[in-house]
C-alpha cells in the first residue's frame, strides 16, 4: 500500500492531473465527502486528507510514504528526515510583506526604527528581516493576517500572496516579496527503501509531467 498525504484547497486541486499522469484517480470528492482517507482507482494507493501543516509530520514518521508540501511550510518546520525529490511547480505563490497603504515602509526600513510583523511565517520572517539587518517584533498568527495592520497589532504581515486580490480588497500593499513558492513531493525516507519500485513509478510520473508542462 502507499499512502498519499495531501491537504484539501489548492494543492488537491494541482495535484489531481499530476495524480493521472501516474495512471492514478481519487474516487472520492473532499468537498461532498467527510472521508479522511480517500481511495483511489488503483487498490494499493490511497490518499489521507491532513492539515497543510501536518503533511510533513505525518512523511517524518511514516503515517504517509509520501506527501505534497508548500515550500512555505517545508521552511517554517524543517525538513528533517524528509527527502524532496522534486518541486512540483503547483500552487504557486509568493511569500510577501505587505503594509497599509499608508505605511511609509521604506522610512521604517532606513531609519531602523523598530517594526511590528504579524505572520503565521515567523521563522521566514525572521531570517528575512535579519538579512536586511532591521530589527522587527514578530506576532505569531495563525489566520487573517491582513487584520493585524488594520487594527493596529502590527506594521506589517508577512503572507502568501497569489493575485493580490485579498491584498486590495484590505487596503494593503505588497512592499517586498521574500521569495517565490510552490508545493514540493516529500518522500519517506525509509518508505523510499522498502516501497521503491512503487514510489519511483510515482516520482518518475510525475517528473515527467512537471517537466512536460514546462
Ligand atoms: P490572493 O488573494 O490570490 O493573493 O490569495 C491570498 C490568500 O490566499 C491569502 O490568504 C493566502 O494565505 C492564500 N494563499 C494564496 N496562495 C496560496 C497557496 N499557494 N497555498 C495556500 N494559501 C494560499
Amino acid at each position: 500500500m502507499i499512502t498519499i498525504a495531501l491537504s484539501k484547497g489548492r494543492i488537491f486541486d494541482d495535484i489531481l492531473p499530476l495524480l493521472k499522469s501516474a495512471g492514478i484517480e481519487v474516487l472520492d470528492d473532499p468537498d461532498k465527502s467527510r472521508k479522511l482517507i480517500l481511495d483511489t482507482n488503483q487498490p494499493d494507493v490511497r490518499v489521507l486528507l491532513v492539515r497543510a501543516t501536518d503533511v510533513p509530520t505525518y512523511v517524518q514518521y511514516g503515517g504517509a510514504d509520501m506527501g505534497v508540501v508548500g515550500k512555505d511550510t517545508l521552511l517554517e518546520s524543517g525538513t528533517q528526515g524528509l527527502y524532496q525529490p522534486l518541486d512540483l511547480q503547483i500552487a504557486k505563490c509568493r511569500i510577501s510583506v505587505a503594509v497599509r497603504e499608508s505605511f511609509d515602509y521604506a522610512a521604517a526600513m532606513k531609519q531602523g526604527s523598530r517594526m511590528t510583523v504579524a505572520t503565521k511565517y515567523v521563522a521566514i520572517a525572521r531570517d528575512f528581516f535579519a538579512s536586511k539587518g532591521v530589527h522587527v517584533d514578530l506576532i505569531k498568527l495563525y489566520g487573517s493576517m491582513e487584520l493585524a495592520p488594520l487594527t493596529g497589532l502590527a506594521d506589517a504581515i508577512v503572507d502568501l500572496v497569489s493575485t493580490g486580490n485579498t491584498l486590495k480588497a484590505n487596503h494593503l500593499v505588497e512592499v517586498e516579496r521574500i521569495m517565490d513558492i510552490s508545493s514540493h513531493l516529500v518522500v519517506n525516507q525509509t518508505a523510499l527503501k522498502l516501497k521503491q519500485a512503487p514510489i519511483r513509478k510515482i516520482m518518475d510520473a510525475f517528473a515527467l509531467a512537471v517537466k512536460q508542462k514546462d
